[in-house]
C-alpha cells in the first residue's frame, strides 16, 4: 500500500514525511481492516511530526481522523460487514479494567493507545483498528466532510462541555481553526453567544460567517465579561487573556493536548472560583453523543482538499494558520 510515513521527527518545513511501499497491515483478533478514502489532518499530527509529543512509534504513519471502509475483518470480530463505512479516532484502545477505564473515564486510562501516535494512522491506503473503538460513520456527510469530525469535532464537544457553558449563555472561542469551526455551530445550536477571538482576520471572518456576535484580536476584551472559554489555539498566554473575559465562577477549558507555558498569573485573575482545566482525549460516549448531534444540526465542516503526496503541505499551511475550516487528505 502507499503510505505517508514519519521516520524521524522534524520541522515541517524540512519535508519529514515521506511516501512508501509497504505491506498491508492484516487485521488481528477483533480488529478490522479498513480501506481509507479520507483523513483529517489535526494539529495533534503537527505534534506528532515535529517532536512535541514525544515518539512512541518509529517509523510511524500519522492521521487519526480516519474515514473508509471496512475491507475486511480479523478473528472473532462481527460488528462491521464489509463495506460499512466507519470512522477511526484518537482513542485507538483502552485497557478497559484500570480505574478509569471503570468509571466511564476511559479518555483518561493510563495504558490508552492513540492513533497516528503509538500505532500507525490513516495516512495511508489501509489501516487496522478495534472494532470496539470504531465509529460507524452517519449519512448525510461526504468522507471528506465527516473527516473533521472525528478529532477537532468530537475534541472541540468533549471541550464544550467541560466549559460548563449552558444553553442560552455567553462563551469566548481562542483559536478558530477546525474545531472552533465545529464547535461553534454546537454552541449556536444550544442558544449560546460566541465571542471568536484570533490573531488571524480570515479566521475572524469565518467565525463571523458561522454566527459568532462577536469577533476580535486573541487580547481583545468584549464589553461584557463572558460565562465560559474554551482554547483551542497552543498558547499558553491566551489562559491569561482568557480569565481576563471570564465572570465569577467562569471555566475556561483548554482542548490542545500541547501548549506553550502559561505565564505567571495574578491571583485576582483566579480568584472568585474561576476555573482553568484541560481536556484529555475523548470517551466513545462522547465520540457517539457528538456524531448524533453532528447529524441532527446538521454540522457542515469547510474543508481545504489536499492529496495524500502533499502531507507536508497540508501540515505547513496548518502550522502557518493558513486553513480555513480544516485540513483533509483525500486518499481512495
Ligand atoms: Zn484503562
Ligand atoms: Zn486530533
Amino acid at each position: 500500500m502507499k503510505a505517508c510515513v514519519l521516520p524521524a521527527p522534524a520541522p515541517v518545513e524540512s519535508r519529514p514525511l515521506r511516501m512508501e511501499d509497504l505491506p498491508e497491515p492484516q487485521p488481528g483478533p477483533g480488529q478490522v481492516l479498513i480501506r481509507v478514502r479520507a483523513c483529517g489532518v489535526c494539529r495533534t499530527d503537527l505534534h506528532v511530526v515535529e517532536g512535541e509529543l514525544e515518539t512512541r512509534k518509529s517509523p510511524v504513519i500519522p492521521g487519526h481522523q480516519v474515514v473508509g471502509v471496512v475491507e475486511r475483518c480479523g478473528p472473532g470480530a462481527t460488528r462491521f460487514a464489509s463495506g460499512a463505512r466507519v470512522g477511526v479516532p484518537w482513542l485507538h484502545q483502552t485497557c478497559g479494567v484500570c480505574q478509569y477505564c471503570r468509571s466511564a473515564r476511559e479518555n483518561l486510562c493510563e495504558r490508552a493507545v492513540f492513533t497516528g501516535w503509538m500505532v500507525d494512522g490513516g495516512y495511508a491506503e489501509f489501516v487496522v483498528a478495534p472494532q470496539d473503538f470504531v465509529y460507524a460513520l452517519p449519512e448525510g456527510f461526504g468522507d471528506l466532510h465527516v473527516a473533521p469530525l472525528l478529532c477537532a469535532g468530537i475534541i472541540g464537544f468533549r471541550t464544550l462541555r467541560l466549559s460548563g457553558v449552558r444553553p442560552g449563555g455567553t462563551l469566548a472561542m481562542y483559536g478558530f481553526g477546525a474545531a472552533a469551526h465545529v464547535a461553534i455551530q454546537v454552541a449556536r445550536h444550544w442558544g449560546i453567544s460566541v465571542y471568536a477571538m484570533s490573531r488571524d482576520p480570515r479566521h475572524q471572518d469565518l467565525a463571523r460567517d458561522l454566527g459568532a456576535v462577536w469577533a476580535g484580536g486573541a487580547n481583545d476584551e468584549p464589553a461584557e465579561k463572558l460565562d465560559a472559554a474554551v482554547i483551542f489555539a497552543p498558547a499558553g498566554e491566551l489562559v491569561i487573556a482568557a480569565l481576563r473575559t471570564l465572570k465569577r465562577g467562569g471555566t475556561v477549558a483548554l482542548g490542545g493536548i500541547h501548549m506553550s507555558p502559561i505565564p505567571e498569573l495574578d491571583y485576582n485573575l483566579l480568584y472568585h472560583e474561576r476555573i482553568v482545566r484541560s481536556v484529555a482525549n475523548n470517551t466513545r460516549r462522547d465520540g457517539e453523543d457528538f456524531l448524533k448531534i453532528a447529524a441532527e444540526i446538521p454540522i457542515r465542516t469547510e474543508v481545504r482538499e489536499f492529496a495524500l503526496e502533499e502531507a507536508n503541505e497540508a501540515l505547513n499551511a496548518l502550522k502557518n494558520d493558513a486553513i480555513r475550516g480544516a485540513a483533509v487528505l483525500r486518499i481512495g
